[in-house]
């Protein structure tokens, strides 16, 4: 066997330390090729000091002297890249076998998309990527021959149930439906008039899972789990009809795939990232991924509830821009970065985050996503429109 080269995309956020510690418990099978970071470069020189990459890419030229003089005095300095070229450079690397694309939102296309075209093995939390440009994506991984394996939970856990992941069309495979388990977030018991006024650290404060910030939103207000619906999309070949979301407050059940002859085949786990990272890193192999066997017992029950999409109207939202396809997902995707961000900085309430999501969807031109260029320019303009709606209101 030999050593597989990893690149990860985001090494410094909560997906990265996953990753990291996964590479860490199996140094005969990983090395460490190319790591990036954005403003955290204190993590990430303590990183390049502990994994040493060949290549370490942050955002500019400012971030570069600064990562460099934190690896003043370390043993083996990588070679510093910048700006999106230096991502896109790393992920396409004729060097590197594996790419983790675990950079948060539209941030982390290009990239994502940089690894996929070069033919890698691209493991895929970046969802917001496959979101915005879901057809361009799968197509590129179709013509390239890329290896796409999905880290998200849920994706993981549908990967892991379908017989046969890789060929096409869910009917084909004899699949009824997806069930697309969620934990309903910090506020599934939250009676509506509460929610207006809770704050980001309680939305931060997931029960079952800890993450980045923006994900943890996300999961607050059931956009993470519309997201999720459209990547299950793409990923499965399904249509949006064909997922249904159901509450799952423990998160034992990562997902589950009902078959027409009435078979539910389900993946269950502790919630640790750690188990579909290491699933997607070794597969079709098995590899331990540190994470405690899981104690049924200990669990005792599992419990099952329908969304309220009256509290959470994001995931109403997201289906319907799945439904109208195009650029819209794109536009849903930067209109939910622009609301998460203002409300992560107390700008913005956290009822007020589908509002400002389903006034700029209305405002949207629906157009077809049929280029690059098509995609990011419904990204723009759904950030401008976003930011008109937070001025005027
Ligand atoms: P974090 O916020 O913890 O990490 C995000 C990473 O992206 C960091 O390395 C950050 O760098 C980097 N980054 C942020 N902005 C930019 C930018 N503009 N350009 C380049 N790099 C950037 O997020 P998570 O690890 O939680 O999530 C990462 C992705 O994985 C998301 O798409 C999320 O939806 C998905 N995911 C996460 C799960 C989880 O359990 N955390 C589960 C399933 C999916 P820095 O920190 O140095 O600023
Ligand atoms: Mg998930």
């Amino acid at each position: 066997m030999s050593v597989q080269q990893l690149c990860v995309l985001g090494a410094t956020g909560s997906i990265g330390a996953s990753t990291l510690d996964v590479v860490a418990q199996h140094p005969e099978r990983y090395e460490v090729f190319a790591l990036s970071g954005h403003r955290r470069l204190n993590e990430l020189a303590e990183l390049c000091c502990r994994f040493r990459p060949v290549y370490a890419a942050v955002p500019d030229e400012a971030s570069a002297r600064q990562l460099r003089l934190l690896l003043e005095d370390a043993e083996s300095i990588p070679e510093i890249l910048i700006g999106e070229g230096g991502l896109e450079a790393i992920a396409a690397d004729p060097r590197v076998d594996t790419v983790m694309a675990a950079i948060v939102g539209a941030a982390g296309l290009k990239p994502t998309l940089a690894a996929v075209k070069a033919g890698k093995r691209v493991l895929l939390a970046n969802k917001e990527a496959l979101v915005m440009s879901g057809a361009l994506f799968i197509e590129a991984v179709r013509a390239s021959g890329a290896t796409l394996l999905p880290i998200d939970s849920e994706h993981n856990a549908i990967f892991q149930c379908l017989a046969d992941p890789a060929s096409p069309g869910l009917t084909r495979k004899g699949v009824r439906r997806i069930l697309l388990t969620a934990s309903g977030g910090p506020f599934r018991q939250t009676p509506a008039e509460q929610l207006i006024g809770v704050t980001p650290d309680q939305a931060c404060a997931h029960p079952k899972w800890s993450m980045g910030r923006k994900i943890s939103v996300d999961s607050a207000t059931l956009m993470n789990k519309g997201l999720e619906l459209i990547e299950a999309c793409w990923l499965f070949e399904a249509t949006p009809e064909q997922v249904e979301v159901v509450i799952h407050p423990q998160s034992v059940i990562h997902s589950l795939v009902d078959y027409v002859d009435g078979s539910v085949l389900a993946q269950l786990g502790n919630p640790d990232m750690r188990t579909p990272i290491a699933h997607a890193m070794a597969w079709p192999e098995r590899i331990d991924s540190g994470v405690a066997a899981l104690d049924l017992f200990d669990i005792a029950r599992l419990e099952f509830e329908r969304p309220d999409e009256e509290r959470f109207p994001c995931l109403r939202l997201a289906r319907e821009a799945a439904q109208a396809g195009g650029c819209m997902p794109a536009t849903l995707n930067a209109a939910n970065e622009v609301a998460v961000e203002a409300f992560l900085e107390g700008r913005l309430g956290f009822t007020e985050i589908p509002q400002l999501i389903e006034s700029v969807l209305a405002s949207a031109e629906p157009r077809p996503a049929k280029d690059l260029a098509a995609i990011f320019a419904a990204d723009t303009t759904a950030r401008q429109l976003a930011r008109e709606w937070l001025a005027r209101r």
